[in-house]
C-alpha cells in the first residue's frame, strides 16, 4: 500500500514538494488540499485584459536558480522574458531616478558628502560575504551608524518603514545585507535584471498543475483545512468539512495559521508559542488599467510619511502594453499590519484615497481614463525578521508525528520569493522521502531542517 500524503497549500512550497513527491519511485499517494479558489498562493493569478496577472507583483532575479530551472524543466524557457528594471524615489515632491551610481551622484535630497558616504556603504554591504556578523544588530543602528542620519532620514527610515510599519526598528540587519545582495546579485551592466513570464507566473502555476494532474495527484481548491491532529495509530487526521486521514501531512501556509489548528495539548504550548512568535504583516495591493502612460520608471518607492502606499510599480514599462491589449497596468503597493484600517476600508473609499495621492505623484493622471481597478489584500505577506531571529525557525519536521511545516518564515537570512518557496519544497519532499525510506512517522528527531 503507498503512503497516504496530503500537503496543505497550493502556493509554490505546496506546489513543488507535491511535485517531488510525485517523482517519487515508488509514489506515495498525493492530496493536495487549497483553501483559496485557485493555485499559486501569494504570487497567485487572475485573468486580466485577455492574460493573466499576479493579484500581487512578482518578477524574478537572475539568481532565482530554482525557479528558472524549473520553468526551464518544465518546458518554459521561451517563455521567460529577461527585462531591465528602472527605480525610482518620490519624497513628497519630486520624482527621483534611483537605478545607476550616477542617479545615486546626483540624488539631489541628499548632500553631496552624504551621497557618496551612502554609495560606499552599499559598495561594502555588497562586497561583504558574510552576513553573521550582522546578524545581532539592528539595521536601523548599523545604517545610522554606516550612513548618517541624513542618509537614514531621506532614504533608509522610509524604506524600513514602509515594509515594516511599526516593527521596523526591530529589522536585523542580515535581512538587509541579504536583500541587497540578491538584488545586486541581478545587477548587469550597473541595472537590474528582471524574468517575467509570458502570460505571467500562471504560466508556471498552470504548468506544474499539468504534471501534478498526469502523475494522478488530487488537487482540490476551496479546501480550508480546519484542523489537524495525530491518531493513536499514527495517522494524521485533518478536517475540511469531513474528516480526512493521511500518513503524513505536509503544511505550507503561515506559522500562526498552523498553531491554531493544531490541538490544544499542554505539550504543544511551546511549539506553538515558537510558531506565535513570528510578527507577520498584511500586504494591499491595488491594480489599475488605463490607456494613460504614468512616468517612466518600472519601480517608484514613495518616501512620504503622508502617502497611503509605499510604492508605485508600471508593470507595463517592463512587459510592454502589447501583452494587455495595449493598457498600460499599475500596481499600487504597501505593506500594513493585519490590525491595519486598510482591511476592513471598502475597496471605493480606499481607491478613492490612492488615487488622490496618485495625482499628487503624476499631477496628468486622469481617473476618467481608468479602466478596471482591483483592490487585492492578503493578511500574511511577510514576517519580520528581528535580531535573534534565526534561533527560533522551527524545523520542517514537527512534535506531531507525520507533520511537517515548511513557509516563507523560515527562510533565513534571504527575504521570502517563489524562488525559495520552491527550493524549500523540493527540500521538504526530499525530508519526507528520506523518512519514509527510514521508518514510519513519528521515529525521527524533530530537530533536522534538511
Ligand atoms: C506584495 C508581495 C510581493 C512579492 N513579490 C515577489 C517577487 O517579486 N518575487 C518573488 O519571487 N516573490 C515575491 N513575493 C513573495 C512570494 O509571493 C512568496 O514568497 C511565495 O509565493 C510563498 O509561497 P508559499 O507557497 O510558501 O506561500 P503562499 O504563497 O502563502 O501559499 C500558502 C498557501 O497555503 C494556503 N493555506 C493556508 N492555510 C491553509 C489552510 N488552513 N487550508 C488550506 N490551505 C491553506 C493559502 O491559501 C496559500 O495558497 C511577494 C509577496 C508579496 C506579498
Amino acid at each position: 500500500m503507498p503512503e497516504k500524503i496530503v500537503i496543505v497549500g497550493g502556493g509554490f512550497t505546496g506546489l513543488a514538494a507535491a511535485l517531488a513527491l510525485a517523482r517519487a519511485d515508488p509514489r506515495p499517494e498525493i492530496t493536495l488540499l487549497e483553501a483559496g479558489a485557485g493555485l499559486g498562493g501569494l504570487a497567485g493569478g487572475f485573468p486580466l485584459c485577455g492574460t493573466f496577472l499576479e493579484k500581487s507583483y512578482h518578477y524574478l532575479l537572475l539568481g532565482d536558480t530554482e525557479a528558472l530551472a524549473l520553468a526551464r524543466e518544465l518546458g518554459l524557457g521561451d517563455q521567460l522574458i529577461y527585462r531591465t528594471g528602472s527605480v525610482a524615489i518620490y519624497d513628497g515632491t519630486a520624482m527621483h531616478p534611483f537605478t545607476t551610481a550616477l542617479d545615486l551622484l546626483r540624488f539631489r535630497p541628499l548632500p553631496l558628502p552624504d551621497r557618496l558616504r551612502l554609495g560606499l556603504v552599499m559598495l561594502r554591504l555588497q562586497l561583504m560575504r558574510d552576513w553573521r556578523p550582522l546578524a545581532g544588530e539592528t539595521a536601523q543602528a548599523w545604517l545610522n551608524r554606516a550612513c548618517g542620519p541624513r542618509a537614514m532620514a531621506v532614504v533608509w527610515n522610509p524604506l524600513l518603514r514602509g515594509k515594516f510599519d511599526r516593527h521596523w526598528d526591530r529589522v536585523s540587519m542580515a535581512w538587509l545585507w541579504a536583500r541587497i545582495h540578491t538584488r545586486a546579485n541581478s545587477r548587469q551592466g550597473g541595472r537590474e535584471r528582471l524574468v517575467y513570464f509570458r502570460g505571467g507566473f500562471a504560466a508556471l502555476v498552470d504548468a506544474m498543475q499539468k504534471k501534478l494532474l498526469d502523475a494522478g495527484v488530487t488537487l482540490r481548491t476551496g479546501s480550508p483545512v480546519a484542523r489537524i491532529e495525530t491518531a493513536p495509530e499514527r495517522r494524521v487526521r485533518l478536517q475540511t468539512g469531513e474528516a480526512l486521514a493521511f500518513d503524513r501531512c505536509l503544511f505550507t501556509g503561515p506559522s500562526d495559521v498552523f498553531a491554531r489548528l493544531l490541538p490544544e495539548e499542554p505539550a504543544l504550548a511551546a511549539y506553538r508559542r515558537q510558531l506565535g512568535s513570528v510578527t507577520y504583516l498584511g500586504a494591499i495591493c491595488v491594480i489599475l488599467v488605463t490607456d494613460q502612460a504614468l512616468g517612466r520608471h518600472h519601480w517608484t518607492n514613495i518616501h512620504d510619511p503622508q502617502a497611503p502606499f509605499l510604492v508605485m510599480i508600471d508593470h507595463t514599462a517592463l512587459t510592454g502594453t502589447d501583452p494587455y491589449q495595449g493598457k498600460h497596468v499599475y500596481y499600487l503597493g504597501c505593506y500594513c499590519p493585519q490590525d491595519s484600517r486598510w482591511f476592513s476600508t471598502d475597496d471605493a473609499a480606499l481607491l478613492d484615497e490612492w488615487l488622490g495621492y496618485l495625482g499628487r505623484i503624476h499631477p496628468a493622471f486622469d481617473r476618467s481614463r481608468l479602466g478596471e481597478r482591483h483592490v487585492f489584500r492578503f493578511r500574511n505577506a511577510q514576517h519580520v525578521v528581528d535580531c535573534g531571529y534565526e534561533a527560533n525557525i522551527p524545523s520542517f519536521r514537527t512534535p506531531l508525528a507525520g507533520v511537517y511545516l515548511a513557509n516563507f518564515s523560515q527562510i533565513f537570512p534571504y527575504d521570502r520569493g517563489t524562488n525559495f518557496a520552491i527550493r524549500d519544497g523540493l527540500r521538504l519532499a526530499r525530508l519526507v522521502l528520506d523518512d519514509m525510506a527510514t521508518g514510519p512517522p513519528g521515529t525521527h528527531p524533530t530537530a533536522e531542517r534538511s
